[in-house]
């Protein structure tokens, strides 16, 4: 039988059912109440009592609920759980309300659409992307509303699925957004092995009108999408972020095309294995080339700097022009450590930007606007004197935002509330009438004083006093012993033990000035407050540009900190197809040696007489590391950086893969020999004769014979077919022969010094295989 709900439980039903996937807050008063299922949930995960309440006839009701106030800290611990939560308010003024009073469902929050500071990740983005699959083609549209970047790609041909999950790792998005499902088992396999943390939403797109509008009413026309597939995933995209954030987005106002020859493309196997960016251990940054070389000053910079990890370039003069501006801080350290303590001024304004866009910014987050944008003038000032054309583009970039930094110090004071619904933002001479108020409050106050002794001495209680409750306002306490004395305009209003209370007209007259005034300026403080945010929301795509600047500034003096004090030099960026590199070093594994010294190792990879280098040699001696090392120099300098050598030239390559060391992927039942000729296909079928690739130890998980005969296959297949940048290390010396029937193989193994039983690793990289395996 159904039961008879209650009006408001009636209101709740109607609401949730049309939010069967978010947990729904519904707001009671002060509280977010959830019921029925939501409450269970919720009082499970949050460890909060869950109580029940009278839902109608006979029905007791599961219930729990959180304070409004503190509700972002319960909303974001369900988030970080993989939930979803709608938030529903009260819309209408309860005072005026005719019956039940009015709610919404105001915005849906996500994984991919929180804006809440304690669930963003300072130092990296939160992408929320949607995948399409159009045809032959699968489309992506990606978007951090925290900043407001926005880029969309499609990837088609035989590599389509490889490329996408390459995508993906890079941007390791927080919600995934399918439109029609997954057709693919490698991409759902992929994000429960490589995106663990990511949750997936299937699009129910019933209520869909027209999604191909919707990308030409948001972005600008030149930088809509010339692909249709694409086209239709960014209208998807922005179609889910109205239908979750209901807010305006006018901060997401870039759109860019993420277009893979413009970039190294490392694919996600390299980026992991090489731990660019996270660590294999627990996906952290420290033991990470970016912890290396991470010395920025802002959380823009900091993303920005993970960035450029992740996308080197390939394109020589954007190169150089890193280059150059990296090298004009290396040699002006002085303008270098003034522009850097400057920049430690600069708050995460990116973010504060969106904040304001969304009406989410409060007193304190101007504040640090204001902070931020002070800084622009000094720096500005140093850079005038930049010789090299990136910074004196960034110089010119950067326009000084005086008028607002002027406007926001008048307004704010110095250390304001979180809250901007309390009052006690705006400074005294910003407004006439807001100062007004409080002078009337506070005469008001004063009156009050006054009246008191007026009263003591007008009835000659000298113990009388004016004293403010919250239920009966302002009262005249008299103890009973002066009851006698007590005049007869006293209005009794309430009995203590040992006191009456009284009111008289006079006092309620000051009472309803002082309450008054008192709102009047929390209302009007809060109006103020909205009125200036709104001002800076017109400035917001200038001040965008401005923090997009400062990133590339943070990161630039990041690595040229990095240059000085770990004793980089610049690379020669040639258009020669060669990487010569002498006295390398492995940027991460000399930062953690404490007792040994890093031995530095030469290369010389060419097109002519050093295709393929065959490394031979002890386990432990060190052909991992170096060849990591010539891979990690390689992408450092194609991200701009100096990179840890004596001298350098590198001509930049167009992929680096990497098949090394024991693969974390038996989660996925398949065996280490799988996964490994697995890799070794993907290399094979994507690499280009301007790759770079690195093996190690290939055919190790099959019987030695196979094992040799694999590869050795692979190494010619690479030398006849690719001919491909290769580094290939092996216990195999058999292979050193190959040296013999193919030129452009070569053979190089690490010394080692035998001292009777013993073997010395003397991490020298020399010509010539190894006469023999060692079994250690
Ligand atoms: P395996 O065949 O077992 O993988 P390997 O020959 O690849 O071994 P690495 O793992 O590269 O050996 O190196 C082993 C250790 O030797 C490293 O962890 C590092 O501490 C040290 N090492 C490697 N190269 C150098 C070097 N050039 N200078 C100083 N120490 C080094």
């Amino acid at each position: 039988m159904a039961a008879n709900y209650t009006p408001m439980m009636q209101q709740y039903r109607d609401i949730k059912s049309k939010h069967p996937n978010e947990i729904l807050f519904f707001r009671l008063g002060d509280f977010y109440e959830m019921f029925f299922a939501d409450a269970e949930l919720a009082s499970r995960e949050l460890e909060i009592t869950l109580t029940a309440r009278d839902g109608g006839q006979s029905t007791r009701v599961p219930m729990c609920g959180v304070p409004y106030h503190a509700a972002d800290n319960y909303i974001a611990k369900l988030i970080s759980k993989g939930y979803k939560v709608a938030i529903c308010e009260q819309v209408e003024d309860p005072k005026s309300a005719k019956g039940i009073v009015r709610r919404e469902v105001i915005k849906i929050i996500t994984p991919g659409t929180v804006l809440s500071e304690s669930l963003l990740t300072k130092n990296s983005n939160n992408f929320l992307a949607v995948l399409l699959e159009d045809g032959q083609a699968l489309n992506l549209a990606a978007v951090d509303i925290s900043t407001g970047e926005c880029l969309w790609a499609t990837f088609s041909g035989t590599n389509k699925l490889t490329d996408l999950c390459d995508q993906l790792f890079r941007l390791m998005p927080a919600e995934l957004v399918l439109v029609e499902g997954l057709s693919s088992e490698e991409i759902s396999t992929f994000l429960q092995t490589r995106l663990q943390n990511c949750l997936c939403t299937i699009l129910d797109n019933t209520e869909i009108i027209d999604i191909n509008q919707l990308p030409a009413e948001h972005f600008k026309t030149e930088d809509l999408p010339d692909d249709p597939g694409a086209f239709k995933a960014v209208g998807y995209l922005l179609y889910y972020l109205h239908k979750t954030l209901r807010t305006d987005l006018s901060h997401v106002n870039r759109l860019t095309k993420y277009n893979s020859a413009d970039y190294l493309v490392v694919d996600s196997t390299t980026l992991r294995n090489l731990e660019i960016t996270q660590n294999m251990r627990d996906g952290g940054k420290k033991g990470t080339l970016f912890q290396v070389i991470d010395f920025t000053k802002t959380a823009m910079g900091t993303r920005l700097l993970k960035r450029w990890l992740e996308f080197p370039l390939i394109n020589i003069n954007k190169i150089i022009l890193r280059q150059d501006s990296i090298e004009e801080f290396v040699v002006r350290p002085a303008m270098r450590q003034e522009i850097q303590e400057k920049l430690a001024n600069v708050y995460d304004f990116e973010r504060i930007l969106t904040r304001i866009e969304v009406g989410l910014a409060n007193a304190r987050d101007l504040n640090a606007l204001k902070a931020s944008l002070a800084s622009l003038p000094d720096i500005k000032t140093v850079l005038s004197s930049a010789k090299t054309s990136l910074l004196s583009d960034i110089n010119f970039n950067i326009i000084a935002q005086n008028d607002i930094v002027d406007l926001i110090e008048k307004a704010i004071v110095d250390n304001p509330p979180i809250s901007v619904r309390d009052g006690g933002m705006i400074k005294c001479g910003y407004n006439a009438e807001l100062d007004q108020l409080h002078q009337l409050a506070y005469n008001s106050k004063k009156m009050v004083q006054e009246l008191e002794i007026a009263e003591r001495e007008s009835t000659g209680i000298r113990s009388l006093k004016v004293g403010y409750n919250k239920i009966f306002g302002y009262y005249i306490e008299v103890t009973h012993t002066h009851a006698e004395a007590v005049p007869i305009n006293y209005i009794r209003k309430q009995t203590l033990a040992n006191a009456e209370r009284f009111i008289t007209p006079e006092l309620k007259e000051f009472e309803g000035k002082i309450l008054g005034a008192q709102e009047r300026i929390i209302n009007l403080e809060a109006q103020l407050f909205l009125e200036l945010r709104e001002f800076l929301k017109v400035k917001i795509q200038e001040l965008q540009g401005i923090a997009r600047q400062i990133a590339v500034l943070d990161c630039v003096i990041s690595l040229s900190e990095a240059a000085i004090r770990y004793n980089y030099v610049r690379p020669n960026i040639s258009s020669d197809r060669k990487i010569v590199i002498k006295d390398g070093r492995h940027p991460v594994v000399e930062r953690l040696l404490v007792n040994d010294m890093f031995v530095p190792n030469d290369i010389e990879l060419n097109h002519v007489d050093c295709e393929v280098m065959v490394i031979t040699g002890p386990n432990m001696a060190g052909k991992s590391t170096y060849m990591r090392q010539v891979a990690l120099l390689t992408l450092m300098a194609q991200m701009g950086s100096f990179i840890p050598a004596r001298e350098a030239v590198i001509g930049p390559v167009d992929r680096i893969f990497t098949r090394v060391g024991a693969s974390d992927d038996l989660a996925t039942g398949q065996s280490t020999f799988m996964v490994e000729m697995n890799e070794v296909a993907q290399i094979l079928k994507n690499s280009t004769a301007n790759s770079l690739i690195i093996l190690d130890e290939i055919g190790r998980g099959t019987s030695t014979f196979d094992g040799m005969s694999i590869a050795r296959a692979v190494i010619e297949y690479i030398k006849q077919r690719i001919q491909a940048k290769t580094l290939f290390a092996t216990h195999y010396h058999e292979l050193t022969e190959l040296a013999e029937h193919h030129s452009g193989v070569s053979n190089y193994s690490v010394a080692v010094k035998e001292r009777g039983k013993d073997v010395v690793f003397l991490r020298r990289i020399v010509p010539g295989g190894a006469d023999k395996s060692y079994g250690i």
